[in-house]
């Protein structure tokens, strides 16, 4: 027994439990009519059954910081089943990790219940990763386990105080990223923390803590065990941050990136590729923050395309012929990927039809042109040609040609076509046999 508390509180370096600090809005500045009418609702509903029920994590952390929230999540004492109870449109979602889903109006409301602090009984894989979580607990448990000091305030929209069980409003005003517990045993309980400080710390314009910052170096291997849709989903929030360029400019310069993905290192380490990737980056930054749609789809084709022609390339050098070559390169390159990264059927094939439109762009002469025009992903394609234009990688005119043939009319459209020198030649082999898989790909050159 006594052993056990040693290890908890000395060698564990488990989050220590406090006390909150009752922060007034004079001191905090949030207004309850910043906070969303769905959030302010739920809290109230849970209130009125005699539960305690606050506004938690990110949102308050983003209004003290003066940045609109996203999504709003909701930490209450009540369990999910009596949640459930409170509100007819919801429902119970996830089992390692179970909260309420509630609707309000068009908003979804994401209500958890506070949960116990990590003990010698949580179940954890055998790099102490921890594998199951649902047992409840107070709020100061529920505040313990948070990552950062920032991400446990807790806002009460009836009475407008914020609890602050870690410091996290000071930290907030010195713009400071400070960890709950020792920074190494947390992330070895969760080695996304260490993806998420970089990510928060990109967003908010933070320092991190040297405690926070020094040990990921060395422990980026974990990543390695985590599982590869929950990374998936972690990227996907770091390159949709809106900070996505920043984010990888704080890993370079950290050093932080060789080996944490195969991704980062894709994105980090291609001098040819460069330029490209980090245009595409600063795009996908400016349209998220315009709140304009982003396609997860578009984005990782352009960050893998270098490798994808570099493998293209070294196939055509075998003697493999240039279509059969772009399906094996494109395979390949994915592949890599998914060992680590559970990229979606749906996304890789939204990654493949923008690959496989790329050498389509060539082809100026004949019916070619009208019919790429036709491909539902045209538009995707076209939008990556021009992005490799930008980046050097492909003639400026031939973006241009496609900008203006896809505005023109019928008749103009004629005009700009090319004469069809390869016609003959086309006429002559069509006889000898159909192409290699009926791919979509021009067996011409390079795109
Ligand atoms: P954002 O929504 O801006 O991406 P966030 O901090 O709100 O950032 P979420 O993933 O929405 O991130 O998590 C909500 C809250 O849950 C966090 O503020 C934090 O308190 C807690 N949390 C999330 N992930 C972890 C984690 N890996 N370890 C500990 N606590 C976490
Ligand atoms: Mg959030």
């Amino acid at each position: 027994m006594i052993r056990k508390l040693f290890r908890r509180v000395f060698l564990r370096g488990d989050p220590v439990r406090r006390k909150a600090e009752t922060i007034p809005a004079s001191k905090h500045g949030i207004r309850r009519d910043q906070v969303s009418p769905g959030a302010r609702r739920t809290c109230e509903a849970l209130q009125k059954h005699g539960f305690k029920a606050y506004v938690v994590g990110g949102a308050v952390r983003d209004l003290i910081a003066g940045i609109p929230p996203k999504d709003y999540d909701v930490a209450t004492n009540a369990t999910p089943d009596e949640v459930r109870g409170v509100f007819r449109r919801s429902r119970i979602i996830g089992r390692r990790f179970q909260i309420v889903h509630v609707m309000q109006g068009p908003e979804t409301l994401e209500v958890s219940t506070f949960r116990a602090a990590h003990d010698a009984d949580t179940l954890k894989d055998e790099h102490g990763r921890v594998l199951r979580d649902n047992v409840w607990g107070s709020i100061e448990e529920d505040a313990a386990r948070r990552d950062f000091t920032m991400n446990a305030l807790y806002y009460d929209p009836t009475d407008e105080v914020v609890l602050d069980f870690h410091n996290g409003v000071q930290d907030i005003q010195r713009k400071t990223l400070r960890m709950i517990g020792d920074p190494r045993a947390r992330y070895r309980e969760d080695p996304v923390r260490m993806l998420r400080a970089v990510r928060l710390a990109a967003k908010l314009d933070l320092r991190l803590d040297p405690q926070v910052q020094a040990p990921i170096r060395d422990m980026a291997d974990l990543i390695d065990n985590v599982p590869a849709a929950r990374l998936f989903d972690e990227m996907m929030k770091l390159l949709f941050s809106g900070h996505a360029v920043d984010c990888i400019r704080r890993l370079r310069d950290d050093g932080l990136h060789h080996g944490l993905l195969p991704l980062l290192d894709v994105i980090l380490e291609q001098p040819m590729g460069e330029k490209f990737v980090m245009l595409s980056l600063a795009n996908t930054d400016a349209r998220v923050r315009a709140d304009k749609s982003v396609s997860p789809g578009f984005l990782f084709a352009t960050l893998l395309w270098h490798e994808v022609l570099a493998s293209w390339e070294v196939r055509k050098k075998n003697g493999e012929p240039p279509v059969p070559a772009m399906f094996g390169a494109m395979d390949e390159v994915l592949d890599l990927q998914a060992e680590k990264l559970a990229i979606t059927k749906r996304i890789a094939s939204d990654i493949k039809d923008i690959w496989l439109l790329q050498p389509r762009f060539e082809k100026r002469a004949g019916r070619a042109p009208q019919r790429l025009i036709e491909q539902p992903r045209f538009r995707a394609a076209w939008d990556f040609l021009v992005l490799r234009a930008e980046s050097g990688e492909a003639p400026q005119e031939l973006a241009d040609w496609w900008g203006d043939f896809q505005d023109a009319s019928h008749e103009e459209r004629e005009k700009m076509l090319v004469p069809d020198t390869d016609k003959k030649r086309k006429r002559r082999s069509r006889g000898r046999g159909r192409k290699e898989g009926g791919a979509k790909v021009s067996d011409g050159d390079t795109p």
